[in-house]
């Protein structure tokens, strides 16, 4: 089949000259940056490029860095793989296996040992080089497994990779040994409940005793939440609900939260729409219900019930907490181009600075990840939001790009149908200012 194999060549080739046009964006970026803003760490300019070429590629920031960094690799450190790769006769991730076993080789023994596993990697799979090159170096340099494994575990992270209906899936990288004790300790705890006459699956008990070691729900669940009004009938409720203790050994001793965004009418059971959990979108009326009886505390946003418009307080810098959390939910990431980061770590953003006339509104403020906010307040991004919750932005190669909202409660008008179901209690037919002095703390 020659022409697939000259169109794997080609692919091969294109990535090549992909990761020479990401270098240089990279020089030139870096090279811009010094001679305008001074001096300042190396790792700026790889986040700027990282942002530029995550935005062109619609790739999220993480996998953006690793391209900006393999790129910088194969052009200035591992050259010989880098020509190989443009002559079609490897992959691209058969190059990056090649600039993984690399990175501990002592830097005497590098381009020899590269020559080798160019050689060693045409004509096998991925997998099969994996192996032989893996092994290679293993018998060559089995001190630096030792370098390896602690350089892996500062890797070591807790993930969310939300899943359709209703449910999320929790991803741990950890230590081998550990991985396989946790997962031993709960089969053998599955396996028990088995033997006693339990009728759920292995799957299925390994997974909720996971849960409940880890969640402790308060014994108070299902009441009332302590200390805050619930909000009245046509408003929006945020709800910071089921505080989640850590194990009592955990030295911090802190206490996490999720929130739940819950119109009052569905609240109180008079309508059943669904709500919308932070960082993972609509979930069902009654499991919202659920949650938000283990709520400690409400804020409630007030809302136009003739527009859906959210409110806005003007010319006051600090944003309430009722107005930071409608952000959150509606924001749910950090609104750069591409960025996934979770609104619980992001900062919130006057989009035309509050020190140049911007106003407290929803329609001049979003959530950015201190990285992307960084960029912004540096100049190297700009940022215009045309309409509340619409960014629009210019990267510093002055390409544009635009993201929207996950929520859209701002625009959405409220049917007749649903007001028609609430108590008529202090309805609102205007924006109003903020409650934020009777707000609870934010998170
Ligand atoms: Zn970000």
């Amino acid at each position: 089949m020659p022409v697939l194999k000259q169109l794997a060549a080609l692919v091969s080739w294109a990535q090549a000259q992909q990761a020479l046009i990401i270098h240089r964006i990279e020089n030139d970026l870096r090279r811009d940056i010094e001679e305008n803003l001074g001096p300042v760490e190396g790792s700026l300019a790889l986040s700027a490029a990282a942002a530029e070429v995550g935005s062109a590629l619609n790739l999220p920031h993480m996998s953006a860095l690793a391209l900006v960094s393999e790129s910088g690799t194969l052009c200035t450190v591992n050259r010989s793989t880098h020509a190989q790769l443009s002559r079609g006769s490897i992959s691209y991730r058969h190059a990056q296996r090649i600039m993984d076993e690399l990175q501990t080789v002592p830097s005497h023994a590098a381009p020899k040992f590269e020559d080798e596993l160019i050689q060693l990697a045409e004509g096998r799979t991925c997998a099969q080089f994996a192996v032989k090159a893996r092994r290679m170096r293993e018998s060559r340099w089995p001190e630096t497994i030792t370098v390896r494994h602690r350089q892996a575990l500062e890797l070591r992270r807790v993930s969310l990779d939300p899943k359709p209906d209703g449910m999320m899936e929790l991803c741990a990288l950890v230590a081998a040994e550990k991985g396989q004790a946790i997962f031993n300790s709960l089969t053998a705890s599955a396996r028990a409940a088995r033997s006693a006459g339990d009728q759920r699956t292995l799957d299925q008990l390994r997974t909720d005793s996971l849960t409940s070691l880890l969640l402790k729900v308060p014994s108070s669940a299902g009441s009332s939440p302590a200390g805050s009004s619930l909000p009245s009938s046509g408003e929006l409720a945020a709800a910071a609900a089921a505080p989640v203790p850590l194990p009592a050994e955990d030295p911090a001793g802190i206490r996490t939260e999720i929130m739940v965004l819950i119109d009052a009418e569905t609240l109180i059971g008079t309508d059943d729409k669904p709500a919308e959990l932070n960082g993972y979108g609509p979930i069902a009326a009654d499991a919202a219900r659920r949650l938000a009886g283990q709520a400690l505390h409400w804020t409630g946003i007030l809302r136009d019930n003739s527009s859906g418009e959210i409110l806005a307080v003007g010319r006051r810098r600090k944003v309430p907490a009722g107005l930071r959390r409608w952000l959150q939910a509606r924001d749910g990431t950090c609104r750069f181009p591409g960025c996934r980061v979770s609104t619980f770590r992001t900062e919130i953003d006057h989009t035309v600075p509050w020190g140049q006339g911007g106003q407290t509104d929803h329609g001049n403020l979003s959530n950015l990840c201190p990285k992307h906010h960084r960029l912004k307040t540096l100049g190297l991004w700009e940022a215009r939001q045309p309409q509340p919750g619409k960014l629009e932005w210019v990267s510093p190669l002055r390409r544009r790009y635009s993201t929207a909202a996950q929520l859209d409660f701002g625009t959405t008008q409220v049917t007749p149908a649903s007001a028609a179901k609430s108590d008529g209690a202090h309805r609102r037919t205007r924006p109003r200012p903020s409650t934020a002095g009777e707000d609870p703390p934010p998170f």
